[in-house]
């Protein structure tokens, strides 16, 4: 449903003792937009994630997934979660994909898939299977449903975790750098299921060095320094002329975008 906001920053800010790394960051996906988040390291853009699937708690600010506004407790100082029973509700509505593909190393990738299906939503076993079959052959590896993480390349394993992350049913997927451990040959199979799945109008939110997906996939990106949004805008007009000194900077390390 275009024009449905499925998630909703406002002024976010997180800080590790006296270092504050996020100092006020606002956005909104609407469904179907895919905003690719880039900017140097260190520039908080992990935290920023980390911080919307409550793996991190935000210090100030207000999170919304679709329509719900993430409940926060202030207490010694201290913000929290008020409700853990909210934190798991929204963790299932939000996909993460991390650099470090994280699937479970004694699980065939079948059972990696059908996992929080079965144990986390409670659905019926074979149900979950069918699904996670389908969800397999819709990232290319279905021949290796039986088989466990080891044995799969890296891009093989990152695939395996988009669905997994997929078989949630995920009103979001956020993605960190998820090519960034890759060998370059591996980064084309993960990038096209990344495409596709935006094709299909999935919301996502993509930490990336991918210039090309930056420019050729994205509808929006998102240029944060320093704990800041710099700018942002459709892609034509950032790596167009409508681009910010500081982000025609930092692109220009990675050369000119294809
Ligand atoms: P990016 O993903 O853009 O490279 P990060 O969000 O990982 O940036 O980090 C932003 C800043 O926050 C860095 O200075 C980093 O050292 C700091 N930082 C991140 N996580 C922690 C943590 N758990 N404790 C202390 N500092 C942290
Ligand atoms: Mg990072």
């Amino acid at each position: 449903m275009p024009g449905v906001v499925r998630l909703s920053v406002r002024n976010i800010r997180k800080s590790f003792g006296t270092h504050e790394v996020l100092r006020g960051i606002s956005l909104d996906a609407q469904d179907g937009d895919v905003i690719s988040l880039l900017g140097a390291s260190g520039s908080g853009k992990s935290t920023f994630l980390r911080c919307i699937n409550l793996l991190e708690t935000a210090t100030d600010g207000e999170i919304w997934v679709d329509g719900e506004q993430i409940r926060m407790v202030h207490k010694a100082g201290k913000t929290k979660p008020a409700s853990q029973k909210q934190v798991d509700h929204i963790r299932s509505e939000l996909g993460m994909v991390f650099q470090s593909f994280n699937l479970w190393s004694h699980m065939t990738i079948l059972q990696n898939v059908i996992e929080g299906p079965v144990h986390v939503l409670k659905r019926p076993r074979a149900e979950c299977i069918a699904e996670a079959e389908v969800l397999l052959e819709k990232v290319g590896i279905a021949d290796k449903r039986h088989a466990y993480p080891a044995l799969l390349s890296g891009g093989q394993q990152q695939r395996a975790a988009i669905a997994r992350s997929l078989a949630m049913k995920p009103k979001v997927m956020l993605f960190d750098e998820p090519t960034s451990a890759l060998d370059p040959e591996l980064v084309g199979e993960v990038l096209r299921v990344m495409r596709s799945l935006a094709e299909e109008g999935m919301t996502m939110l993509v930490v990336t060095h991918e210039m090309s997906f930056a420019r050729n996939v994205s509808n929006r990106v998102v240029f944060m320094r320093e704990g800041l949004i710099e700018s942002s805008g459709p892609p034509q007009e950032m790596f167009g002329s409508g681009a910010s000194p500081a982000f025609r900077q930092f692109i220009g390390h990675f050369g000119a975008p294809a």
